[in-house]
């Protein structure tokens, strides 16, 4: 079954017990979830299981990037454990999407694939130094037609760069955007940022949110303004 919420929490926590407690709080209508590698290596598995039987989808966000027989592999292993989503770098390159998207296609029920562009975290001027040129939005357009033609179903990416990859890709592809931040909030380590409402407006299909809610004094009334912004652009009744 497809999400209700284009709302994703980032359950980015160093156990399960500390990750559990927001879940309690939460509920599957408001959010999807996503376990990120500190709670992944920390918590395992178990937990992944564990909240499927509360009712949610999880995104498992792993950001595979090695040789295609391993990405491959793991995807397998991701696609075993029943999620929803699972993530490879498309700096990867094309061989390893593809061979990731040939793994998932066995399955009856496959996760989405969905391929990072360029990291939130980068700005136009950390590109160069990685040999890359210095405009990440570009970038993150050649790579997510990359990682579409070898069989992605979507991309991570800043919404910054979300109405510019509809706009050249069409409305098939699933645009997931972390580096949601109110407007007067820190942006923390992140840099290519947007507001909720106008991540939605861009484009994006879902928002992956993290430290605006799990740091907040009382995570739930965070999450719930976060909602309600949806619900003011019409994607969360
Ligand atoms: O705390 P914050 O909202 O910045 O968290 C964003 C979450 O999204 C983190 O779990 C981070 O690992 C993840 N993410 C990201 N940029 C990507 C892909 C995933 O920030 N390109």
């Amino acid at each position: 079954m497809m999400p209700v919420s284009p709302l994703i929490v980032a359950l980015d926590y160093p156990c399960a017990a500390h990750a559990l407690q927001l879940v309690e709080r939460l509920s599957p209508e408001l959010c999807q979830l996503k376990i990120g590698k500190e709670l992944f290596t920390r918590a395992g598995p178990g937990l992944v299981d564990d909240l499927h039987q509360r009712g949610y989808s999880v995104f498992l966000d792993l950001k595979f990037h090695d040789i295609p027989n391993t990405v491959a592999a793991a995807c397998r292993a991701a696609a075993d454990l029943g999620v929803w989503m699972v993530d490879v770098h498309a700096l990867g390159g094309q061989r390893m999407i593809a061979a990731a998207a040939d793994a998932l296609a066995h399955y009856q029920r496959p996760p989405q694939l969905l391929a990072i562009t360029v990291l939130t975290s980068l700005g136009n001027e950390d590109l160069p130094a990685l040999g890359l040129p210095n405009n990440a939005r570009a970038l993150a357009l050649q790579l997510a037609r990359l990682a579409t033609e070898a069989g992605a179903g979507g991309v991570v990416c800043s919404a910054h760069e979300a109405a510019a990859l509809r706009d050249a890709l069409g409305s098939e592809i699933r645009l997931v955007t972390p580096g949601i931040r109110a407007a007067d909030a820190l942006a923390d380590d992140q840099h290519r940022t947007m507001t909720p409402t106008a991540a939605l407006q861009a484009g994006a299909d879902y928002l992956v949110v993290g430290r605006p809610v799990t740091q907040a004094p009382d995570p739930l009334a965070a999450l719930q303004q976060i909602v309600k912004a949806c619900q003011s652009v019409g994607r969360v009744s």
